[in-house]
């Protein structure tokens, strides 16, 4: 049971969607720093700025001076071609200063709380390193705070449905805020969105998901130490790895799974493979290291350029 869904649900009395990025349920080396293949895009100029952005910044009040000194390498670059999970959630792209709200749920050994974070500092070093092949820039904002009141989250193999609500108010009990008011905050900073990172000591299989609703948008990322493994359908449960987080935060930026799920068939995903066999967002738990190629950096923001190679890779929810 590697595979994981990738679903959307809408419901329309709240407007609200969410778009979930899938999981990881098996452990894998640790993530080794990416070297730089050889047959990797080289570093390319970035085409000027489209109008947006320019627009973007006009739009801002004179008093958010440090708004207008983003660099450009800090403002995500987008395609034509729009995948499903592109530019959405207030991250919007894997660019400029992301300001992380970590959760931590429930009661943790101080040891492993340290390796968690040793793990996510490996995984966000990894993401800002790639990016600087594209001439983007990505910064990450740490915020830290403990839910010991909070029920733990249930076990069960598909992920739980009631997301924004339950993202909503694991925001409010830890921050005290609302998606919308810490939005408003973050951009007022100078900071380009927000995700909110939950880690539960627990069993689980970790996700990611998008959702937008009427109050706000947000990008949850949920790591559980402990992943439910499957063999011959019989589970047992093993510690998950650093590189789990990466490929979720991928997730939250826009990167869709590379492996076979409800939008993306079997003979894309041995395309996709045929082409990118370390390719992280393919997962596969045999390579030793993983790579951002150019299709999932397409997602991230990171450069414009659609390849005509990549036609066949367009998930069926492609817009
Ligand atoms: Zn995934």
């Amino acid at each position: 049971m590697n595979k994981c869904k990738y679903s959307k649900v809408f419901l329309a009395a709240f407007a609200v969607t969410l778009a979930q990025g899938c999981c990881d349920d098996e452990p894998a080396a640790p993530t080794a720093p990416a070297e730089q293949a050889a047959n990797e895009p080289a570093k390319e100029a970035v085409a000027s700025k489209a109008n947006t952005d320019k627009d973007r910044r006009k739009n801002r009040s004179s008093g958010e001076e440090s708004q207008s000194n983003i660099s450009q390498s800090a403002q995500p670059s987008w395609g034509s071609v729009r995948l499903p999970m592109m530019n959405s959630g207030s991250a919007r792209a894997a660019v400029g200063t992301i300001h992380l709200y970590k959760v931590w749920l429930g009661r943790w050994d101080s040891q492993k709380q340290q390796r968690i974070e040793g793990y996510l500092e490996t995984d966000l070093a990894f993401i800002a390193k790639d990016a600087t092949f594209y001439d983007k820039s990505v910064s990450f904002e740490h915020h830290s705070a403990t839910l010991g009141g909070f029920r733990t989250l249930t076990d069960n193999d598909t992920q739980p449905a009631e997301d924004y609500d339950t993202w909503t108010n694991v925001l409010g009990q830890a921050y005290n805020t609302s998606p919308k008011a810490l939005t408003a905050d973050v951009s007022k900073r100078g900071g380009n969105g927000w995700v909110l990172l939950v880690f539960g000591d627990q069993v689980g299989r970790s996700f990611s998901s998008t959702a937008n609703g009427e109050s706000g948008n947000m990008e949850v990322l949920i790591f559980y130490t402990r992943s439910p493994h499957y063999t011959n359908g019989l589970r047992s449960i093993i510690d998950t790895s650093g590189h789990v987080i990466t490929h979720e935060l991928l997730h939250v930026f826009g990167a869709i799974d590379l492996y076979p799920t409800d939008t993306f068939t079997a003979s894309q995903a041995n395309l996709a493979k045929g082409m990118w066999p370390d390719e992280i967002m393919i997962d596969d738990k045999t390579q030793p290291s993983f790579r951002i190629h150019g299709y999932t950096a397409y997602q991230l923001g990171w450069h414009d350029r659609w390849d005509k190679a990549w036609n066949g890779l367009k998930p069926s929810d492609t817009k």
